[in-house]
């Protein structure tokens, strides 16, 4: 059986041309480029909380690292570098390998070399810091959303809502709704691009991770606005629009976690380039409402302009 060791060594130790000094010493050394401010964020993904055991090793090193590239992009910033701590209740170094593949092949895409961590032996669980670089200034923050911004969204939401649900068998997916909603809450795409291309543009952003209406509530607590959003105009995938149980769509879609879409505020008059920055991209990205003076809270209206009553906030580990 491998050693703490030799797992580090074979599995975790890659070149880090870009850090001072990556894996193998007490600490990693690193280099800010000048102008830059360093964006670190940390996510844990814990065995039976965040994942399942048996979920796929390849698919777990890659949402891993793709929930925290998710918070560097809503921050605006490039991914430079992750660090990496393990807990394994064995040396299984198939389940290691793929793991590590998953890991590694994420971090490629976007450039971002892994140059430390801890290795240990323990009931399952990641715990990743990702650290990126933004210029000063430039921070897309949860507190700078103004009254009177647009409210944007990239993608759609509830797709990994829906999978959960499915998997609690509340609903019955098949077919390609099935495998659209899996691959979102097993495979998530963090909006790298997206939050790079949005700096100088949007004012405040936030990613998904917990909900559409919880998240957006935190950039309106923290900048103290409110918002309205029309229900017509809020994106449905396809595998939500085909949800018979509407209820559970809607929850899905307002209240579901793990999509990790940007949402963000931008004033009206950067619309134009906002709209031609996702045709670039490729990513729909659709205006649900304006931010709005007052209590900081989002109020959601339907077709005849009466505020549908929101049951469910988002998710939180501790209510
Ligand atoms: P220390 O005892 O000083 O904490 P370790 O023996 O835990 O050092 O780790 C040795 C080196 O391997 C360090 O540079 C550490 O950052 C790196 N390392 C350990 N585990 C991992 C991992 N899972 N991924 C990447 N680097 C790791
Ligand atoms: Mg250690």
């Amino acid at each position: 059986m491998a050693s703490e060791f030799e797992i580090i060594r074979k599995y975790f130790t890659r070149p880090a041309p870009s850090a001072v000094l990556g894996v193998g010493d007490d600490c990693a050394l690193l280099h800010p480029r000048f102008g830059m401010l360093l964006a670190v964020t940390t996510d844990m993904l814990l065995e039976g909380r965040h994942f399942l055991a048996g979920d796929d090793p390849a698919k777990l090193g890659h949402k891993a690292l793709a929930v925290n590239l998710s918070d560097l992009a809503a921050m605006g910033a490039d991914p430079r570098w992750a660090t990496l701590a393990i807990a394994l209740p064995e040396a299984d170094e198939k389940w290691i390998a793929a793991f590590a593949d998953g890991f590694f092949r994420i971090a490629g895409r976007f450039e971002t070399e892994l140059i430390g961590g801890d290795t240990t032996k323990g009931p399952l669980a990641i715990c990743i810091t990702a650290i990126g670089e933004v210029p000063t200034g430039l921070a897309l923050r949860r507190d700078a959303a103004l009254a009177g911004d647009d409210v944007w969204l990239s993608g759609a939401t509830g797709e990994a809502g829906l999978a959960v649900a499915h998997r609690q068998g509340r609903v019955r997916l098949e077919g390609a709704a099935l495998e659209a909603c899996l691959a979102r809450l097993h495979a998530p795409e963090p909006r790298v691009e997206l939050g790079g291309r949005l700096r100088g543009l949007a004012r405040s952003a936030i990613d998904v991770s917990d909900g559409l209406l919880a998240d957006l509530g935190h950039i309106l607590e923290a900048s103290g606005v409110g918002a309205e959003l029309a229900w017509k105009d809020i994106p449905r995938a396809p595998a939500i629009a085909a949800c018979a149980d509407k209820a559970l769509a809607q929850e899905c879609v307002l209240a579901g976690g793990d999509d990790y879409e940007l949402v963000f505020t931008a004033p009206p008059f950067r619309r134009a380039e906002i709209e031609a920055t996702g045709k670039e991209l490729d990513i729909v990205l659709t205006r649900l409402g304006v931010t709005v003076p007052g209590k900081p809270e989002a109020v959601l209206r339907d077709a005849a302009g009466k505020a549908i009553p929101l049951a469910r906030g988002g998710f939180d580990h501790f209510a």
